[in-house]
């Protein structure tokens, strides 16, 4: 039968360049897996909610209103109570700093108040002053604070990295918990003697510029790391699990999966710091996928206490779900790259996948491998290729599987690590190049993620798409359902197929299908190919890896705020004496909490 010519219309929608912003998550990797993951291990702490001073402010707001407002004929409603002294919070802080943000951060709306407060204004009239933001920070912190136990309520509230509408929330019958209430009594220990306090709360609703400077000094965000701040020993013992959350836990052990992650930060910053080697995403991945962190200077072998080794364990299958996502993700954006040159001809994957036989492939992936690569590269097998770096040949077992270990240690040229940055460089995006790496980086990790598979550690990760937690596992990709789809299409041996095989299996599975999946599953997202086999389509543009680690750097910035560590002038982060002394009296309590 001949095929049918293809049609305008359906083409027609790409007629306009459909803007990268439209697309976030183009194969579901990121909110369908990592954010799940994070949300467990460091629940309540967002890649939004990185302030901890935050925490005990709302409690104060609701406090305050309760005390010096309600019930008064100029009163307002509990919510936008929030607001009004949120926004003079916000210039508070900027206020105390003359002109700057606190460091670490300040609240939405900072650069608005930063710009008001550079106008030179001595008095602030909050009452009819323009919102500095219109979200305010407010809607990103709240599920966090209830979820930590600070309102009265027994429902949970979805523990999310983005932003959501609170039209289900009733403020007007909020209470602060016991634990709440302490908090907020802490704060306002010292801010509620102090004139903004009352002047926020009046009629008026008019603060001089040096009263808010004080309330900055007392009650600012950067401000809680010093001593003496009588909220900050309590938000310790709140983050770090140390209080009685009672039913708040659905998960049974979401809080003290946190006090564990944030415990083995803190470790983690010690041995850091006597090399030298800076807190940051890459060396926290580096310690819990590798063991090892290195720069160009040095290399440190991490040692994971007992206690944190089942913490640290998950977090490397964070990271297993992580390199197979960029991976995914290479291979989308190179796609997309590559069909975007081709206009509304499109290509099919078979002469896509053909590519990986041109000379200059072998060639690049030689030097970069730092091998001496015979032959076509299509036409080899992920085994063969990878016997190079060290690993094992033979069908892919544990005994393989381990022998990744030793053999592709961090930052070497068949690391995960080295390929991300690789792929993330766009360096390769419109060469045949580019279509091999994220290859590479899928094989590398699957090998070494088998050991783990029949694991609790394993079947941990697999729950992220098990429909037991509502989760969809034709949708939600992770390591252990990719592992078992590749080793189902392949006999069992995916690992001793050729990479041309291999790869034209993945980018319609994997990538094609996913990807129009997911544009089916979400509205707000668009979709960027147009299939109709064997061709594909697309308008191109789009080569952003969108992987990250977002609440690590929010775990980070809170631990300095409660002045447990703290950076120096070359950016390396140290424990400061509190820190020590802290983790040292927490570590020596001993935890497993291995799923059974
Ligand atoms: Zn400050």
């Amino acid at each position: 039968m001949a095929k049918k010519p293809q049609t305008s219309p359906i083409l027609l929608r790409w007629s306009d360049y459909v803007p990268a912003t439209d697309v976030q998550d183009p194969l579901g990797l990121g909110l369908r897996g990592s954010a799940r993951l994070a949300s467990q291990l460091l629940y309540c702490i967002t890649s939004i909610t990185p302030r901890a001073r935050y925490f005990s402010f709302i409690p104060w707001c609701v406090f305050d209103h309760q005390q010096r407002e309600r019930g008064r004929p100029h009163a307002l409603g509990l919510r936008d109570g929030i607001i009004i002294r949120e926004q003079a919070f916000t210039l508070a802080c900027i206020a105390h700093h003359e002109g700057e943000p606190c460091s670490g951060g300040g609240l939405v709306g900072s650069r608005d108040a930063k710009t008001w407060f550079a106008n030179g204004g001595k008095e602030a009239h909050f009452k009819t002053m323009k919102k500095f933001s219109k979200n305010p920070a407010l809607g990103a912190y709240l599920n966090s604070v209830v979820n930590l136990g600070l309102f009265e309520t027994d429902t949970q509230r979805p523990d999310s990295d983005e932003e959501v509408a609170h039209k289900d929330f009733t403020f007007n019958d909020i209470k602060l918990s016991a634990l709440g209430l302490d908090l907020a009594k802490r704060f306002d220990q010292k801010a509620g003697s102090l004139s903004t306090a009352k002047q926020i709360a009046s009629k008026e609703r008019c603060c001089s510029i040096d009263d808010l400077a004080k309330f900055g000094k007392h009650g600012g965000l950067c401000e809680l790391s010093h001593k003496g701040c009588v909220d900050r020993e309590l938000l310790r013992d709140i983050f770090f699990a140390l209080v009685d959350f009672k039913v708040r836990d659905p998960e049974k052990n979401s809080h003290p999966f946190r006090r564990q992650s944030l415990l083995l930060i803190l470790e983690l910053c010690r041995q850091f710091s006597i090399e030298k080697l800076r807190l940051n995403e890459a060396g926290f991945a580096g310690a819990v996928y590798f063991g090892e962190v290195a720069n160009d200077e040095s290399r440190l072998a991490v040692v994971i206490p007992p206690q944190l080794h089942d913490i640290a364990t998950r977090w490397r299958m964070f990271y297993f779900h992580h390199f197979m996502s960029v991976a995914f993700e290479g291979l989308f954006s190179w796609l997309v790259s590559q069909l975007g040159n081709r206009g509304l001809a499109g290509a099919t994957v078979d002469s896509l996948v053909a590519q990986l036989d041109e000379p200059g492939v072998r060639k690049n992936l030689s030097e970069i491998l730092a091998v001496d690569l015979k032959g076509s590269f299509g036409d080899l097998t992920p085994s063969a290729l990878c016997a190079k770096a060290g690993i094992k040949e033979g069908a892919l077992d544990e005994v393989v599987s381990k022998s990744v270990d030793p053999g592709v240690t961090t930052l070497t040229p068949f690391a995960e690590d080295t390929l991300e940055n690789l792929i993330r460089s766009k360096e390769h995006l419109y060469s045949s190049t580019g279509l091999a790496l994220p290859m590479i980086l899928m094989a590398v990790t699957l090998a070494r993620y088998k050991q783990w598979e029949t694991t609790n550690y394993g079947e941990w990760l697999a729950g992220v798409a098990d429909p037991k937690f509502g989760h969809n596992p034709l949708l939600d990709l992770v390591p252990p359902l990719v592992t078992t789809g590749l080793t189902r299409r392949f006999d069992g041996d995916w690992w001793n197929c050729s990479w041309k095989e291999l790869t034209s299996f993945v980018l319609w599975r994997y990538v094609i299908q996913q990807h129009e999946s997911m544009s089916y599953e979400r509205t707000d997202e668009r979709c960027l190919l147009q299939v109709e086999r064997p061709k594909v389509v697309s308008p191109g543009r789009f080569d952003k890896i969108g992987m990250v680690n977002g609440r690590l750097g929010s775990a980070i910035q809170i631990l300095t705020d409660l002045g447990l560590i703290e950076e120096d002038e070359n950016k390396v982060s140290h424990l400061t004496e509190e820190g020590e002394t802290f983790l040292m009296r927490e570590m020596a309590k001993v935890v497993t909490n291995e799923v059974s």
